[in-house]
């Protein structure tokens, strides 16, 4: 009989650690990742979504306002990591 083959993407939990977080401003220097902007990171965005991937690895740190422009949010209250 053999072990039930389990689906190997990474699992980790909805709560974004320290760590993780100065690992990924580390990665664009704590400015937004938007392209061409320049400004401190404000918030941190996952894509893809969280909902769809589980793990943190498409986290990217983000301005407050490229952040809700990517949700293509206008006026939309959005929590600092979504
Ligand atoms: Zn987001
Ligand atoms: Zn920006």
């Amino acid at each position: 009989m053999r072990a039930e083959k389990v689906e190997e993407k990474e699992v980790e939990p909805r709560y974004v650690s320290k760590t993780k977080e100065r690992e990924v401003e580390a990665k664009t220097k704590g400015r937004c990742s938007y392209n061409g902007c320049n400004k401190p990171i404000e918030e941190k965005h996952h894509e893809p979504a969280y909902a769809l991937s589980h793990n943190h690895k498409g986290l990217m740190g983000m301005c407050k306002v490229h952040h809700e422009f990517r949700h293509n949010g206008v006026g939309k209250k959005l929590s600092s990591i979504d």
